[in-house]
């Protein structure tokens, strides 16, 4: 059966991706000892080549020599590591996301007024992490209506969204909060990469027989856009690369929807769509 591969308006790296990445080539072509703290953006395959390359993913600052540069990952890091780092000498390449940079300005602003913070996003996700090591306070996460539905006793709170949050979620947990709490600061710090990702995903899930998102299971931005492709059409595949493409899933497709995390490359992106095309 001839089989039509529709690409999603928007998908694949975003800006922040992609100057990381890029600057990150860039350093490696001219330095050998380049540790990085932390994944610098959740994609097995593009992180597994980086080490082959050289790259080495440490999880203490201890394990940096004094000659060594160290690399701080688009979603930023708690201000101890970076203070560490500068403390041993280190050579820093700070590569965190603008739109990161931004939320944890945004959350301190929050602390610094005395609100109580909230940030709706994944508990324990890096960048989250980042966030609440940034602020300078005590916060809470939450990732959902009923959690919001158990907060109790905050009066006045200052709210901050993971970049790659739903935004529709995030519009539903603030309307339970809104019930709650008597004064509100939201910040929608939602990126507009991962808005553009959301929106253009939706849009093409509904015109196609099946559909396929391609990106890692560790990358928050790829596993909500599953989930907003899954709700539309039933007939959703979740992919890393074309290794994990079944022909046998598109047998009864004419048409084939694909879209992409923002941590998935160009030819990742191109090879499944050359496998989806040819199966
Ligand atoms: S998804 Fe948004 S916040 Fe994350 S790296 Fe890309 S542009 Fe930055």
């Amino acid at each position: 059966m001839k089989r039509e591969v529709k690409v999603a308006k928007y998908y694949g790296y975003c800006s922040g991706v992609e100057l990381a990445v890029n600057t990150l080539n860039r350093i490696m072509e001219k330095e050998k000892e380049i540790y990085i703290y932390g994944d610098l953006i959740h994609n097995r395959i593009v992180m597994e080549e980086l080490k082959q390359r050289g790259l080495k993913v440490i999880k203490n600052i201890d394990e940096i020599p004094e000659t060594g540069t160290m690399v701080i990952r688009t979603h930023g890091v708690k201000p101890e590591v970076y203070d560490k780092a500068k403390e041993k000498g280190l050579k820093i390449v700070d590569l965190t996301c603008i739109f990161v940079k931004r939320s944890q300005n945004f959350a301190k602003k929050i602390i610094s007024e005395d609100l109580k913070l909230i940030i709706i996003g994944e508990k324990n996700h890096d960048e989250i992490l980042s966030i609440q090591g940034n602020a300078g306070g005590e916060s809470i996460v939450i990732n959902s209506v009923e959690e919001a539905k158990s907060i109790n006793g905050v009066e006045r709170a200052g709210i901050v969204i993971q970049t790659t949050f739903e935004r529709e979620l995030a519009k539903s947990i603030i309307g339970e909060l809104f019930d709650k709490i008597n004064y509100m600061e939201i910040y929608n710090t939602i990126c507009d990469a991962t808005e553009k990702r959301q929106e253009s995903c939706k849009a093409l899930a509904s015109q196609t027989d099946s559909f396929v998102v391609i990106g890692d299971k560790n990358s928050s931005n790829t596993n909500r856009l599953y989930e907003i492709a899954k709700s539309i059409n039933k007939h959703t595949f979740m992919v890393s690369d074309k290794r994990s493409i079944n022909c046998d899933d598109f047998k009864y497709s004419k048409t084939v929807g694909v879209t992409a995390g923002a941590s998935t490359p160009d030819y990742i992106i191109n090879g499944v769509i050359e496998r989806i095309e040819n199966c």
